[in-house]
C-alpha cells in the first residue's frame, strides 16, 4: 500500500504527518509518498522527510500513485475512483465537498466525526487541536492586552492581577483556564453543563452557573440548544461578569448548528475599553454578536478577535499531535499484511466514515 501526505493550500501550516511518524509505516512495509514542501510551514523540511523513510513526489504523483491519501482539507482535484481519502472536513457545517466526494467514488474519513469515548481519545483531532487553541488564545489575549496578568506587588506599586472569563468549557476551554491560571490570572468559567463544574474547580476557576440548564444525555456530553428564558438569564449573568473582565475567551459550540451567541453588542458596550475578547467559535458564526471571522476588530475600545484557527499558529506541535491522532486511526484499519481493511468492525472507524461507493453512509450526515 502507499500512503500520499498532501501540501495544504492558503493559510493552513499544519501537515497531517511529520517526518517522526512515518517509521511506524515503514516498519508495515508501507511507502509514504509525501507532497514536496509538505511540511515546510511546521519547520519540517523536504530532506528531513527523506531521512524519516519517506519519498517526495509532486502533487499529481501523490494523487495518482496514494492508495490512501491524507491531508485536513480535502483536494480540489478529482481523485480516481475507489481511493480512500482522510481528512478533517467540518461535514455538519458544509455538506457540499462531501456530496463531490462522494460522487466521484471516493472512499472518505472525517476524523472530526469520531465518537467522544474514552478509546476514541488517541484519534481525537476535536481535542487535540481544541488543546493547541485555547493555549494559543490566552497568550494572544495576554499580549493584546494593555495590563498584566499575574498580580505583581513591587516598590513602584502593586498591580492587581487580570480576570478571564471563559464561555465553554470544553477541551478549548479547560486549556484556556490551565493556561490563564499558569499566567497568574484570575478565571472564571461558564458552561451550560455542569458536569464540568468539579474540573473548572481542580484547575482553579471558578465556576459561573445559571440554573435550569437543559442537558440531555443523548447530545453524547455535547451541549444542546437552550429555552429563551434560560438564555434570558444566561446574557444578564455573562454581561455582569464581563463588564469585570479584562479578557474574555469564548469557545461555546453545539455541534452542526451555529454557535450561541453568549456576548450581545450592549455587553461588549459595558466592557472596559483595553479588554480583549477572543472567540474561538468565530467560523460557526461566533459566541459575539460583533465578532467577523478571521479578523481582529475594535468596538468601543474593546478588541474583538475572531478565530477558529489557532491551531494552525503553532504548526509544528499541532501537527505533531495530529500525526499521532492519524498514524492512530490508520493503524485501526491496518490487517496483518499493512493492507486497509474498510470493513473493519470498529465503531469509531465506521462512525468516521462519510461515504463510500458513491454515496453517503454517515448517518449524522444523512
Ligand atoms: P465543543 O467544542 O463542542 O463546545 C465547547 C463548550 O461549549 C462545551 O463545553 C459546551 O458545553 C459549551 N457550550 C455550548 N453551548 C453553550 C452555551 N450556550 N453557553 C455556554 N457554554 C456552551 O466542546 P468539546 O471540547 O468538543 O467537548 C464536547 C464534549 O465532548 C464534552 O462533553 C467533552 O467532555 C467531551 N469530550 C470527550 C472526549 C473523550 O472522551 N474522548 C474528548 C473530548 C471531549
Amino acid at each position: 500500500m502507499t500512503i500520499g501526505v498532501l501540501k495544504e493550500g492558503g493559510e493552513e501550516k499544519r501537515v497531517v504527518l511529520l517526518p517522526e511518524h512515518i517509521s511506524f509505516f515503514s516498519k508495515k512495509n508501507i511507502k509514504v509518498l509525501v507532497e514536496k514542501g509538505a511540511g515546510e510551514a511546521s519547520f519540517s523540511g523536504d530532506n528531513i522527510y527523506v531521512e524519516g523513510g519517506a519519498e517526495l513526489a509532486d502533487r499529481s504523483v501523490v494523487l495518482k500513485q496514494a492508495d490512501l491519501i491524507l491531508g485536513i482539507n480535502a483536494p480540489a482535484e478529482t481523485l480516481e475512483k475507489g481511493k480512500v481519502f482522510i481528512g478533517i472536513l467540518s461535514p455538519l457545517g458544509d455538506k457540499a465537498p462531501v456530496e463531490k466526494l462522494a460522487s466521484e467514488g471516493l472512499v472518505v474519513y472525517s476524523l472530526d466525526m469520531i465518537p467522544r469515548s474514552s478509546r476514541a481519545q488517541a484519534v481525537d483531532v476535536l481535542s487535540s487541536q481544541a488543546t493547541v487553541a485555547g493555549y494559543k488564545a490566552v497568550l494572544v489575549a495576554a499580549s493584546k492586552l494593555p495590563g498584566f496578568f499575574p498580580m505583581f506587588m513591587s516598590a513602584s506599586g502593586t498591580i492587581k492581577p487580570s480576570k478571564v472569563l471563559i464561555l465553554g468549557a470544553g477541551v478549548a476551554g479547560l486549556q484556556a483556564l490551565a493556561t490563564a491560571r499558569k499566567l497568574g490570572a484570575i478565571v472564571e468559567v461558564f458552561d451550560v453543563r455542569a458536569a464540568v463544574k468539579e474540573e473548572v474547580k481542580s484547575l482553579g476557576g471558578k465556576f459561573v452557573e445559571v440554573e435550569g440548564a437543559k442537558d440531555e444525555a443523548s447530545a453524547g456530553g455535547y451541549a444542546v440548544e437552550q429555552s429563551e428564558e434560560y438564555k434570558h438569564k444566561q446574557a444578564e449573568l455573562i454581561q455582569e461578569h464581563a463588564r469585570q473582565a479584562d479578557v474574555v475567551i469564548t469557545t461555546a459550540q453545539i455541534p452542526g448548528r451555529k454557535a450561541p451567541v453568549l456576548i450581545q453588542k450592549d455587553t461588549v458596550a459595558h466592557m472596559k475599553p483595553g479588554s480583549v475578547i477572543i472567540d474561538l467559535a468565530a467560523s460557526t458564526g461566533g459566541n459575539c454578536e460583533l465578532t467577523v471571522d478571521a479578523e481582529e476588530i475594535s468596538h468601543g475600545g474593546v478588541s474583538i478577535i475572531g478565530n477558529s484557527a489557532f491551531a494552525s499558529s503553532v504548526p509544528a506541535d499541532a501537527s505533531k499531535m495530529l500525526g499521532k491522532n492519524y498514524t492512530n486511526f490508520i493503524e485501526m484499519m491496518l490487517d496483518e499484511n499493512g493492507e486497509m481493511n474498510l470493513d473493519v468492525e470498529d465503531e469509531i472507524v465506521q462512525l468516521t466514515c462519510l461515504c463510500r461507493d458513491g454515496v453517503i453512509v454517515n448517518e449524522r450526515l444523512k
